[in-house]
């Protein structure tokens, strides 16, 4: 399985819980990330081999038989390597809510099963970014090697592992059982690993994938952080008195400040991280789920 999304998402850790999940199945596990940019926002990618012999293969999957995408702007962008080998993978799973819009785009040649994990998340756990319990979830129903009972072995595990309270494990738990319970197992054809010892090189990420990268004078601006927003500042001018905190504690400089003082969002490069929400002493910054159309 191969799983992408974005620093913050939770990445590594859903690819943590299917190992350790198909572990406790009584499986050879064998799980993985690389971070390339170690960014908040930039682009993550994780792996998890499961087999039921020693695992001899090591590095990056190149053909996975499932490939996790937990954010659908990656899709967009053919750095990101999601697309890579999906013409031979079982299927690909979307966090999304616009799953008929992509499928009109008629670009993905493969079968897509979708689930909203960003809501469901949300809804249950308060978070809408920690998406980790949700695709490791999705990912484990998908492969049908793992009982939902092993799945929420795993979940706990690694829960306890990063520290989490018991309540917000319980939250989790229960965020598990009811995406494994929304989604039904694909056929998944077992492969064969290789039976002897065998390394897939990584390579580098391309430059501009988790960067914003200055590769000529002024063109930062290029670089569309935008596109990482999975919540959505918006400005209650009702309330706002203008005191220009948020202009300042915006990190990416994405607010600027209109004629009459008041913050003006620039949505091409803001990446959502709600620094302004939290600063705004009026709490005149809301946030929205981010809705895109494909
Ligand atoms: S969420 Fe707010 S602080 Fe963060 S990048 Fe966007 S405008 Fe700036
Ligand atoms: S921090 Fe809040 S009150 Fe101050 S300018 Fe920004 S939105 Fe307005």
């Amino acid at each position: 399985m191969r799983f992408h999304g974005r620093g913050g998402h939770g990445i590594k850790t859903a690819s943590r819980i299917v190992g350790t999940a198909a572990f406790l199945a009584g499986y050879e596990v064998q799980d993985s990330p690389i971070y390339g940019a170690e960014r908040r926002g930039a682009p993550v990618t994780a792996f998890t081999r499961i087999a039921s012999s020693a695992i001899l293969e090591r590095g990056v999957i190149t053909q996975p038989d499932l490939i996790i995408c937990g954010d659908e702007t990656l899709l967009e962008s053919p750095a990101s390597g999601v697309l890579n080998g999906v013409e031979q993978a079982a299927a690909l799973f979307i966090n999304t809510r616009n799953l008929e819009a992509i499928r009109a785009q008629g670009k993905l040649h493969v079968r897509m099963v979708a689930l909203d994990i960003t809501q469901r998340t949300s809804d249950r756990i308060g978070k809408a970014s920690a998406l980790s319990v949700g695709l490791g979830a999705a990912a484990a129903r998908l492969s049908g090697l793992i009982s939902c009972e092993q799945l929420g072995e795993g979940v706990r595990t690694e829960l306890e592992e990063l520290g989490l309270d018991a309540p917000m494990i319980e939250k989790n738990l229960l965020l598990a059982q009811e995406v494994y319970a929304e989604l039904e197992t694909v056929t998944v054809e077992p492969r064969k690993f290789s039976a002897t010892a065998v390394i897939h090189k990584m390579g580098y990420d391309h430059v501009l994938l988790g960067t914003p990268s200055i590769l000529a004078p002024g063109n930062a601006e290029a670089r569309q952080t935008g596109a990482w927003r999975v919540e959505r500042p918006e400005i209650d001018y009702d309330s706002c008195t203008r005191c220009g905190l948020c202009f300042v504690h915006c990190p990416d400089g994405a607010i600027a400040l209109d004629e009459q003082g008041y913050p003006v969002i620039d949505y091409d490069h803001c990446k959502g991280c709600l620094i302004c929400l939290e600063q705004c002493p009026r709490h005149s910054i809301r946030s929205k789920k981010e809705v895109r159309s494909w």
